[in-house]
């Protein structure tokens, strides 16, 4: 069982990489190649730098699920226009995306669960989302074969579902015939700081002249603006996920409850993933940082298996070093794509999930099973400002674990605020300041 995106899948493109651009994007996720594509739609001339493949870690890992359900307040009304976005694209791209509003339910085993469920209806109310409080009756009418109840549930029929092995791949090869150009293994080693301010950037391919970067470099984020004195308390968890083969439809949306989730795929196959389950790698970031990340160890210590050592190359491990020459190979290029082993034995618990839900099925066969990296700031939301320090540079990162359905949206608005247009929403929660200035960290919903 393989993940298909990995160092040996193709470079598609192989570069080089040109002398100037407007604007360096670093970074081939999600966040990277909409900011590229939203920048370039102003006319920019705007360069891609990804180190291993584009979509290769977060943004081909994920489970695919395009919600507006259950965000945070602040992050909603940019969910609401990526919506719009996504609905736009698959018109424009066609059916390449596997976008469908097939909705997003959240399954409540308690009494206590479901007053939380609803206590977020008042944020979908006021940006115009059609989410729903279902009872036990309603949520057994959408899952008829389900051999068990729940208490009820939280449903939004226009939330959706994409194809992250490629999505972000097809969106990628869209806006290079747009005019972006993007270039593969081609990790950013350092910014070319001139004059106190951004003058470009240093890539193993060589150096790119540029007045503009911004960096949505995923879980690398925090190592590479660590380098440049900017302080990022930003830390990634494992999460397994694992794909079933073909099977007859139980429910056609993304769904979850307390300890497991599940969505269709366009190939008919469902993506399984534990909810209740994330192993955490600790090394000298996660040290320095737990005392900011405390209020989400208290939500959420019972859901993180702790593992002694990271695995060598990973960004916070112990042996990652945090400071290099950019003559050399960096840790960017030593490790082109982070593709953690998944877990074993919570593969094995999500066939029994399964089956336990839907016996009818049995214990689904498994075609895929993978790990990926989610990258996580302290109050669960991301980063999306300039850098005061160093003018010139903006970050757009810790989208902390649902940054998939949103990435259109924020790129629009990452390009908007590059180019000092109106990003036309209220960015003061995704302050990077936000970490240094006192401001009391507070999480958002966790339903
Ligand atoms: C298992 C899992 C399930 C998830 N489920 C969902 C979901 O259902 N819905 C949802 O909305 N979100 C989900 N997410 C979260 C979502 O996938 C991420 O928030 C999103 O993909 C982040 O996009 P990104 O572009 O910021 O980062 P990434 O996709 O991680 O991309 C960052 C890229 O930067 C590159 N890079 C780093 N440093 C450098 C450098 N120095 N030079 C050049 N390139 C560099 C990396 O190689 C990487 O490709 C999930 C994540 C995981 C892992």
């Amino acid at each position: 069982m393989t993940f298909p995106i990995t160092d040996r899948t193709p470079i598609r493109f192989p570069g080089p990489p040109p002398a100037d651009a407007d604007v360096v994007v670093i970074g081939g996720g999600v966040i990277g190649v909409m900011t590229a594509w939203f920048l370039r739609d102003q006319g920019l001339r705007v360069t891609l730098c990804e180190k291993g493949r584009i979509a290769g870690e977060q943004s081909s890992r994920n489970w695919g699920w395009v919600r507006q359900q259950g965000r945070d307040p602040a992050e909603l009304p940019i969910m609401v226009e990526s919506m719009r976005i996504w609905q736009r694209l698959a018109q424009e791209i066609g059916p390449g995306l596997g976008f469908r509003q097939t909705g997003v339910l959240y399954l409540a085993d308690s009494v206590a669960q479901m007053a939380r469920y609803e206590g977020w209806l008042p944020h979908a109310r006021a940006n115009g989302v059609d989410t729903r409080a279902l009872s036990a009756a309603q949520v057994a009418a959408l899952l008829p074969q389900a051999a068990r109840t729940w208490t009820g549930g939280l449903w939004t029929a226009s939330d959706a579902r994409a194809e992250p092995w490629v999505a972000v791949p097809t969106l990628a090869q869209a806006a290079a015939r747009r005019g972006v150009t993007l270039v593969e293994s081609c990790a950013v080693r350092a910014l070319d700081i001139a004059a106190g301010r951004v003058a470009g950037v240093v890539t193993e391919q060589g150096r790119i002249r540029a007045g503009r970067v911004v960096v949505a470099a995923g879980a690398w984020s925090r190592l590479f603006l660590g380098a440049h004195g900017v302080r990022l308390p930003q830390l990634s968890v494992l999460a397994t996920v694992a794909a079933t083969a073909a099977l007859p439809s139980v429910f056609d949306g993304a769904a979850t409850d307390s300890a497991f989730a599940f969505r269709r795929r366009a190939d008919g196959g469902y993506t399984l993933a534990p909810s209740d389950h994330h192993d955490f790698f600790p090394g000298r970031d996660a040290l320095a940082s737990l005392r900011a990340f405390w209020p989400v160890v208290q939500q959420d210590w019972r859901h993180t298996v702790l593992h002694p050592f990271a695995p060598k190359g990973f960004p916070d491990a112990w042996s990652t070093p945090r400071r290099w020459s950019p003559d050399a190979a960096t840790p960017f290029e030593r490790c082109r794509i982070l593709n953690p082993a998944p877990n074993g034995r919570i593969i094995q618990r999500l066939r029994d999930d399964f089956a336990l839900r839907f016996p009818a099925l049995g214990r689904p066969p498994l075609t895929a099973a993978w790990a990926g990296m989610i990258d996580t700031l302290p109050d669960v939301v991301p980063v999306v400002d300039h850098v005061a320090a160093i003018p010139g540079l903006t970050v757009a990162t810790g989208m902390s674990g649902h940054g998939f359905g949103i990435g259109p949206g924020m790129g629009r608005v990452v390009a908007a605020l590059v180019t000092g247009t109106d990003p036309g929403h209220d960015l003061s929660r995704f302050r990077l300041a936000r970490f240094s200035d006192g401001t009391r960290l507070r999480p958002g919903p966790s339903l």
